[in-house]
């Protein structure tokens, strides 16, 4: 669903180029012009002038403005959603890589995602000092040397869609977290650039979220330490997949095509939020095989040997 918002909004800018000539300030006036004549129906679209105003102004952020923009041309949205959304001018994170490993929460919402939407969120990315700080302690210094993944504190940031808190990685977190990495495939692992440690992960709705899928992941510190919500090496390994469906996209066409024919679950993932669509399923069947791998196969013998002989290398 969010993600045909974006390929809405990106057709609106290029209309507009097309309109204008390429002119930054004239595309910036027909896009005002547009938002005054949806404005009734959407109050939050108001922010599409500042937004492209700063796309234009700041070509740093592409990522995050086209998140921004997408807000403004949902006509799905919900009103909670945009009326938060009209104070979210400055964007951290796309909302496409929302991800609620072991939320409880409310997924009604979420419409099943096609495969090429589910890789484009995967892909997304943003410059880690939006997000976080990088940990230079011993411990962070050599899972970089080691495993090429930088380590981050997380800073406080909210977009329209998720927020956090910031919060710092612990030296047993570290520890903890590369006790986890030595057990990975190494090709497995190397989709992977990127971790901030943050607190209370939330999507728009207010539900808690456990990790947000994109580089850098981020994990929420409660998720890690809640016992009965997630492991931290679930919710890790969980996480990563989704690295591994942004770096090798066959994978996950292959993973669907084969237990999502035509769209449609043909057999229920290991989790429920496993069944909201080929990516989640497929991170969440991962990060079983990776901690309880025996119950993975006997849930399913097909997904374990296609774990086994394609992604687990
Ligand atoms: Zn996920």
């Amino acid at each position: 669903m969010k993600k045909l918002r974006r390929l809405s909004v990106i057709m609106l800018l290029v209309c507009s180029v097309f309109m204008t000539g390429c002119d930054a300030s004239q595309i910036v006036e027909v896009i005002g012009k547009i938002a005054q004549g949806v404005q009734q129906a959407m109050p939050a679209i108001k922010n599409v002038v500042d937004t492209f105003s700063n796309i234009f102004g700041n070509d740093n952020n592409n990522n995050n403005n086209n998140a921004a923009v997408n807000n403004a041309n949902n006509n799905n949205q919900q009103n909670t959603e945009a009326n938060n959304n009209s104070q979210a001018n400055v964007v951290t994170v796309d909302p496409n890589a929302e991800d609620v490993t072991g939320n409880t929460g409310n997924n009604a919402n979420k419409s099943t995602e096609s495969v090429e939407e589910i890789i484009r969120g995967a892909q997304i990315a943003v410059p880690y000092g939006q997000v976080g700080t990088e940990n230079t302690t011993a411990a962070a210094a050599q899972i970089k040397a080691k495993y090429g993944i930088t380590m981050l504190d997380g800073k406080s940031w909210k977009d329209e869609w998720n927020s956090a808190t910031a919060d710092k990685w612990t030296q047993q977190q570290l520890a903890q977290f590369a006790a986890i990495m030595e057990k990975l495939p190494a090709g497995f692992r190397g989709c992977t650039k990127g971790f901030a440690m943050q607190k209370d992960l939330r999507d728009n709705d207010g539900n808690e979220a456990g990790g947000l899928g994109g580089d850098p992941i981020m994990i929420s510190s409660k998720a890690v330490v809640e016992e009965g919500w997630t492991s931290m090496a679930s919710l890790v390994v969980h996480e990563m997949t989704h690295q591994v469906q942004a770096k090798q996209p066959d994978v996950l066409r292959q993973w669907a095509a084969k237990f999502w024919p035509n769209g449609k679950l043909a057999k229920s993932s290991i989790t429920d939020y496993g069944n909201t669509d080929a990516g989640e399923d497929m991170a969440e069947c991962v990060a079983e095989y990776f901690t309880n791998p025996e119950k993975m196969r006997q849930h399913d013998p097909e997904r374990y040997d296609f774990i086994k002989n394609n992604i687990w290398k």
